[in-house]
C-alpha cells in the first residue's frame, strides 16, 4: 500500500479532531484462529440464508425500490419475541449505529455522561464525536461496578452488561437502583453479550422497561445470532425514547437496514430453537475454556459473555499475544491502564480451543 499524505485543508474542524475507534483486526487469511473480536464460532441459523435467498429469487425486482424505512416486519418479530409493543423497539445498522444515535438523542447536553473507566472503547469515541462530556467512574479493584459511585448529576449512564472486556455481569437489582436514583437521566444498558449470561436466569434489563421509562437497552445480532456481517442492532425502551431515536435516524439516514438484512434478521429472530441451542453451546465452551486456562495458571474472571478475560501468572499478556500471533492465533490485548496484564480471548470452537491450549502449553514449556 502506498503511503497517503493526507491533506486536511478542506476538512472541518470536527473531522480534524476525530480520533476514531480502532476495531479488532479482521485479517483476510486462511487457517487463522481468530479469537479477537467476539464473533460467534457457529454459523447463523440456516433460515437466515433461506430468507435472504427468497428475497433474491422471488423479489429481486423489488430491490429497485427502497426498503421499509422503519423495518416494520423485523421490529414486529422482535416485539413479539421480547414481549414488547412495536413502538418500544428500534433497529439500526449494527448496534454501533444505534449507540451513535443514542449519544446524539440523549447525551448532547450540559450535564455529563457517566460510564465505567474500563468498558467498551467506542463510548469515549462517540462522546468525542458528539461533543458529550464523559466522566469515567472507576471500577472496583475486582473490576465490578459499584452503583453508589454513580451518585452524581448526569444526563445519562452507559454500561455494557455483561461488561466488556471483563465479562462481569451487573445484577438487575443494581440496574434498577441506578435507574430509579436518576429519574432525569437516560440509563443505557448495552447488552451485546447478555444472551451468553447464565442460562435459565432472567438477567436482561428488557424486563425493566415496563416499570422504568428511562431505561434503554441495546442488543445486537452480531454476537449471539452469529450475524456480525449483516449489521443489525436494536434498542428497547419506552415509546418516547424510541421516538427520539426514530427522529434522529430520520434526520440522518432513513433506510439504515436494507431489504436483505431485514429479511435475514427476522428469520433469525423466528428461529428460537437454533438461537438457544447455539448460545448454550457457547456457554458450555466458555466453561471448558475457563477450566483449561485456569489449569495453565491463568487467573480468569467469571465471564458471562462469549469471551474470557484472563491474566497469565507472570502478567506477560503482551508476550503471549505476540507469541500466539506467530502461530496464527489472534487474541485481543488492550494497552490500557489496569488491564495491560490481561488477554481477552473469544470463545471459539472446541478445535480452536485445542489449538490455543496446545500453543500455550508449548510456550510454557519453553
Ligand atoms: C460488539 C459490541 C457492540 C457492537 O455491535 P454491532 O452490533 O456489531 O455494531 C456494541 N457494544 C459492545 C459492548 C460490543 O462488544
Amino acid at each position: 500500500m502506498s503511503e497517503l499524505k493526507v491533506d486536511t485543508r478542506l476538512w472541518s474542524g470536527k473531522a480534524r479532531n476525530l480520533s476514531p475507534y480502532i476495531p479488532g483486526e479482521q485479517p483476510q487469511h486462511n487457517n487463522l484462529c481468530k479469537l479477537n473480536t467476539n464473533e460467534n464460532p457457529f454459523p447463523p441459523s440456516p433460515k437466515v440464508a433461506a430468507a435472504i435467498s427468497a428475497v433474491l429469487t422471488q423479489q429481486a425486482e423489488e430491490l429497485r425500490l427502497y426498503p421499509a424505512p422503519e423495518s416494520d416486519d423485523l421490529r414486529g418479530a422482535l416485539a413479539r419475541a421480547y414481549d414488547l409493543d412495536i413502538n418500544q423497539v428500534f433497529v439500526g445498522n449494527g448496534s454501533d449505529e444505534v449507540l451513535a444515535l443514542i449519544f446524539a438523542s440523549f447525551f448532547m447536553k450540559e450535564r455529563p455522561l457517566l460510564a465505567p473507566d474500563i468498558s467498551y472503547s467506542f463510548y469515549p469515541v462517540y462522546a468525542q464525536t458528539f461533543g458529550v462530556e464523559l466522566v469515567k467512574i472507576a471500577l472496583e479493584a475486582d473490576f465490578s461496578i459499584d452503583p453508589d459511585a454513580y451518585r452524581q448529576p448526569c444526563s445519562g449512564i452507559i454500561i455494557a452488561n455483561p461488561n466488556a472486556p471483563t465479562g462481569l455481569l451487573l445484577s438487575l437489582a443494581d440496574i434498577r437502583k441506578l435507574a430509579s436514583e436518576h429519574p432525569n437521566a437516560t440509563i443505557v444498558i448495552d447488552e451485546a453479550y447478555i444472551d451468553f449470561a447464565q442460562a435459565g436466569t432472567t438477567v436482561s434489563a428488557v424486563s425493566l422497561i415496563h416499570e422504568l421509562d428511562n431505561v434503554l437497552v441495546t442488543q445486537t445480532f452480531s454476537k449471539s445470532r452469529s450475524l456480525a456481517g449483516l449489521r443489525v442492532g436494536m434498542a428497547f425502551g419506552s415509546a418516547s425514547l424510541i421516538e427520539a431515536l426514530t427522529r434522529m435516524k430520520n434526520s440522518f439516514n432513513s433506510y439504515p437496514l436494507d431489504k436483505l438484512a431485514q429479511a435475514g434478521a427476522r428469520a433469525s429472530v423466528l428461529d428460537t430453537e437454533y438461537f438457544e441451542q447455539t448460545c448454550q453451546q457457547v456457554i458450555d465452551l466458555r466453561h471448558s475454556l475457563t477450566a483449561e486456562l485456569k489449569a495453565l495458571g491463568f487467573e480468569v474472571l467469571p465471564s458471562q459473555a462469549n469471551f474470557v478475560f484472563a491474566r497469565p501468572h507472570d502478567g506477560d499478556a503482551i508476550g503471549i499475544a505476540s507469541a500466539l500471533r506467530e502461530q496464527g492465533i489472534i487474541v485481543r490485548h488492550f494497552d490500557t491502564p489496569r488491564i495491560q496484564e490481561y488477554l481477552r480471548i473469544t470463545v471459539g470452537t472446541a478445535e480452536q480451543h485445542q489449538r490455543l491450549i496446545t500453543a500455550l502449553k508449548e510456550l510454557a514449556a519453553q
